[in-house]
């Protein structure tokens, strides 16, 4: 296996390193990182691989199922090429600065080029303590790797940006966790992820240092995110860069983020925790923690218990908060280039990006040829409307939309049929004088008509409605049910739901069951809906 990888250290050794050697929770000034070594652990075995990343290190079915894959990735074996670290940044949680945060429990095992050329960071979640870890115990859970795992594999598949995850593996350690911190303490099984990306670089990278007034390391984090991930920004050769490179880079983040939070209102997802530290500079979805997926259409659900009262990161404000958290960003690198201007122009596009987007792709998800402006715009806010009227599953809604016929001449109850699947309470749209029902037709009638007035056929239609919504979503009950499974020894469902997320957009009818409405004993249910920081 090691042939297949092959270590290498631009990170490390183009960035200034923590001096200190030893790991216990501190402040780490004037670094980038700090070298650490992860835990030795009991007894590792493998949960599961997504075996498309695995191919892309060319890492064969025998190599997933060695001894030393599971050691490999668990942290139990390190190659002599490798020099493991954990990165320090900062970040602004919940609106507040909250000072140092930085890698308190992943490890970074180094970089690898993947078959396609890219040079891809390997990274340990739940690996053990570094000097980040500050109270906790640098460890993750089975559950959360679990989520973290198939969340992962399952965006990438959806189309939306993402950090990959390779492996999980079982550590054999047990892990002290308080769920519903409420003081029942619980012993879990130990776990740790190996996330993929070319790069965990995050906003609050660079916030950590701006704070310090470290605007020297400010600039050589910059510069080695634009050569290594952002070239095309520049000349191979060249070694300073002119300050236009420095707000292109800037732009490009902005325009990435808003391509970002598109794609996240396209699908329902719901990161849960949107803070500083958890922006990915390449504008993928990063931290997988209590995220979460629309299941009746609501902008102020948000999946994450702590933030029940504010609801600063539901649904409907992940734009918004996205574009707070470019601004804190442009503050930080704001040395890199003098004059703000470009930056502020950046950011101000941000909302306009945002609205030309989103425009497109609710074109896309209706099957309208073209979004033809307001009077589309207007249609489009009452379906939002009509959707917040009852319990209305989304991702269902625009599947059934889809089998609308222009050419049919369809009676109302008709029609109603058609989009039933996705309501939770039926029985409105049963009763003929429901205000609900009543609207449901009128918008119902209002796509009909918009549809026949355009050019595009049925079957184009439907086709690219169909690759705008998702069938299948992972929904957070289906990943419960495979965690309770996990929990006694079986990771068969894991395995099912992997490879039923990598077609979401795919008919799979004999999977049919797995895009069906949340069954009515996950409504309440941990896990099922919402979910604790607690990881
Ligand atoms: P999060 O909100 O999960 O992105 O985490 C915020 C910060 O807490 C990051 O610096 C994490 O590395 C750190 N953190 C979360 N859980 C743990 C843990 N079990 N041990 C050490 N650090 C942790
Ligand atoms: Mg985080």
């Amino acid at each position: 296996m090691k042939n297949s990888l092959n270590f290498e250290n631009h990170f490390v050794e183009q960035l200034p390193a923590d001096a200190v050697q030893d790991v216990f929770p501190r402040q780490v000034a004037n670094a980038c990182y700090s070298f650490v070594t992860p835990n030795k652990t009991a007894k590792p075995s493998l949960v599961c691989v997504s075996d498309d990343m695995a191919k892309i290190f060319n890492l064969s079915d025998t190599d997933q199922q060695s001894d030393e894959f599971k050691y490999l990735f668990s942290g139990n074996l390190i190659f002599d090429d490798m020099q493991p670290y954990a990165m320090c940044y900062g970040g602004h949680q919940f609106g507040n600065w909250a000072g140092q945060l930085g890698d308190g429990r992943a490890i970074n095992l180094g970089e690898v080029i993947d078959q396609f050329g890219t040079r891809q960071t390997l990274q340990l979640k739940g690996a053990g303590l570094t000097p980040y870890s500050r109270t906790a115990d640098g460890l993750a859970v089975l559950r959360s790797s679990i989520r973290e795992f198939l969340c992962s594999e399952a965006m990438f598949y959806l189309g939306v940006p993402t950090t990959r995850a390779l492996s999980l593996i079982l550590t054999g350690d047990k892990v002290m966790r308080d769920m519903f911190y409420d003081g029942n303490t619980q012993l879990e099984q130990g776990a740790v992820v190996c996330r993929v990306s070319p790069s965990f670089i995050r906003f609050g990278s660079f916030q950590i240092h701006a704070s310090r007034n470290e605007t020297e390391i400010v600039k050589q984090l910059a510069d080695f995110s634009i050569r290594n991930n952002f070239p095309h920004l520049t000349e191979p050769d060249v070694e300073a860069y002119g300050i236009e490179i420095y707000e292109q880079w800037f732009d490009e983040i902005c325009q990435s983020t808003v391509k970002l939070m598109v794609d996240w209102m396209r699908v329902g997802f719901v990161h849960g925790v949107m803070n500083t530290d958890n922006m990915s500079i390449l504008g993928q979805t990063i931290d997988y923690g209590p995220y979460g997926w629309l299941e009746g259409y609501e902008p102020g659900w948000t999946p994450n218990t702590t933030d029940v009262q504010s609801k600063r990161y539901c649904y409907g404000n992940q734009p918004q908060v996205a574009h707070w958290n470019l601004f804190q960003l442009g503050n930080a690198i704001a040395s890199l280039v003098g004059r703000v201007e470009a930056l502020e122009t950046s950011l101000a596009s941000f909302a306009e990006d945002y609205s030309e987007l989103s425009q497109t792709m609710y074109a896309d998800k209706l099957g309208l040829g073209e979004h033809h402006g307001a009077a589309d715009q207007t249609f489009i806010d009452e379906l939002f409307e009509m959707l917040q009227m009852t319990e209305t599953d989304m991702t269902i809604f625009f599947r059934c939309l889809a089998k609308i016929k222009r050419s049919e001449n369809y009676a109302d109850y008709q029609l109603l049929e058609i989009i039933k699947p996705a309501y939770y309470q039926s029985k409105e749209l049963d009763d003929s004088q429901n205000n609900c029902r009543i609207a449901i037709i009128k918008w119902l009638r209002k796509y009909l008509g918009r549809i026949c007035y355009q050019k595009l056929a049925d079957e184009k239609r439907i086709k690219k409605m169909n690759q705008a919504n998702p069938k299948y979503i992972l929904r957070n009950y289906l990943v419960q049910v495979a965690i309770d499974k996990a929990n006694d020894g079986d990771y068969s469902e894991i395995e099912k739901l992997l490879e039923i997320m990598k077609k979401p957009y795919d008919e799979q009818n004999e999977y049919e069951a797995y895009a069906a409405k949340r069954p009515e004993w996950a409504r309440n249910r941990a896990g099922c809906s919402m979910l604790s920081c607690s990881s």
